[in-house]
């Protein structure tokens, strides 16, 4: 197939900033791409060949969008899977598979999916509402404290809780759920696992995510971890295990716990370009975004490792304001060493929403790290 400068489509579900990210590579490529998105101000709109609003999803709206594309991508697990099902079966390409969406967008199928692999997780049970759950606990069968997580539909932390006493479940939705033990962690670590579907397979090294204690959005990526060298490696090899099982084509973010004894326990996974693989568009010699096209298209894939130390912030819209977005001192932190500001091109903000992000790259990561705290302070999204 000739991708380049020809007739090739290729169709993307979601039109958000991961997405507008992926549409540089396709300029860079010049590959034709149609956006599906329900929003006229979808970051992706200024940046792809056609752009068609509609919901994500609508079984008939995602059918007739994927009919006239050759393959089919989504930047959002938050699609219609019976829609990408019949796609296949009509000979669309659709990467990641609708078979891997489907053990993914629902966290209880996830987690079973983990243990029948023998891939290591936190201890949970599953529950079909809230209120099985509390006569479990009211029966002294599930313990306090742990983790509550709505099986779907949640994003960036707004679907789990930490449950000290039970009262913590009182404004909760009567959801499907599982109820995870608490791990008590030293770091968050993440790897991004590359595959194409002649099974040529990279992963990108182990980063190092630290979070916002409030809000559950990571506010730091480090690349590399600041870990040692055989937790790292240990961590590598679980993720390739996990995207092997899944035999997933294109991206697969695999995020982790490294527990006190240095245990590494798989907590979820994203089949698609994600927020802790951003650093890479400065920082690596193939962006992870570069690597999911060249995956899903079955090109060789390209180099995962690193140029220099980069480092991601967050740039999410500050509490107590809504509206309009203004970017304050972006002027100011472009005049820094290694630092580029990403803006999303989201109209309007509201708090804790992704606005941005700002990547540091420096030679010395202990500098980078010290520059991204001076730009987290001195970068505001306000309205
Ligand atoms: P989301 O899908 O919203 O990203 P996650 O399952 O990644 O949800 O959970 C969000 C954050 O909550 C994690 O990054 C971690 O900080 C915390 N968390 C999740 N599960 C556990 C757990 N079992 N023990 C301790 N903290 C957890």
């Amino acid at each position: 197939m000739n991708y380049f400068s020809s007739d090739f489509k290729l169709g993307i579900l979601g039109g958000g900033q991961l997405g507008k990210m992926l549409l540089f590579d396709t300029r860079k490529f010049d590959i034709q791409t149609y956006v599906l998105d329900p929003s006229d101000e979808a970051p992706c709109k200024i940046a792809c060949n056609q752009f068609f609003k509609g919901d994500l999803m609508d079984f008939e709206t995602v059918y007739n969008f994927g009919k006239k594309v050759d393959v089919l991508t989504f930047e959002i697990e938050l699609v219609n899977l019976e829609a990408l099902v019949k796609l296949e079966e009509e000979g669309v390409k659709v990467y990641p598979s609708p078979k891997t969406l489907k053990l993914i967008q629902n966290k209880g199928i996830q987690k079973d999916f983990y243990i029948q692999h023998a891939i290591p997780t936190a201890n949970y049970k599953r529950f079909e509402n809230l209120k099985s759950l509390i006569v479990d606990i009211l029966d002294s069968k599930t313990k306090l404290p742990f983790v509550w997580k709505c099986t779907e539909f949640g994003y960036d932390g707004n679907g789990v809780k930490v449950i000290r006493q039970i009262s913590d479940l009182d404004n909760l939705a009567n959801v499907e759920c599982i109820a995870e033990e608490m791990v008590p962690f030293k770091n968050e670590l993440a790897v991004i696992v590359c595959r194409n579907p002649s099974g040529e397979i990279k992963t990108y090294p182990v980063v190092e995510m630290e979070f916002h204690p409030e809000a559950n959005q990571v506010e730091y990526v480090i690349c590399p971890a600041r870990i040692d060298e055989k937790v790292a490696e240990k961590a590598r090899a679980i993720a390739l295990n996990v995207s092997k099982m899944f035999n997933h084509v294109g991206l697969l973010a695999v995020e982790m716990f490294q527990t006190e004894d240095d245990e590494i326990l798989v907590n979820e996974v994203a089949p698609r370009p994600h927020n802790s693989g951003h650093y890479s568009i400065e920082a690596s010699y193939t962006s992870q975004f570069e690597n999911h096209l060249r995956a899903i298209l079955n090109l060789p894939l390209g180099n995962t490792d690193s140029k220099v130390a980069g480092i991601m912030v967050n740039l999410s819209g500050e509490e107590g304001f809504s509206g309009d977005v203004v970017y304050q001192n972006i002027e100011k932190i472009l005049g820094w060493n290694g630092v580029t500001p990403h803006i999303y091109g989201k109209k309007q903000t509201r708090p804790f929403r992704k606005m941005g992000h700002v990547t540091i790259v420096n030679q010395d990561i202990n500098e980078a790290r010290r520059i991204a705290e001076d730009v987290k302070n001195t970068i505001r999204v306000i309205s």
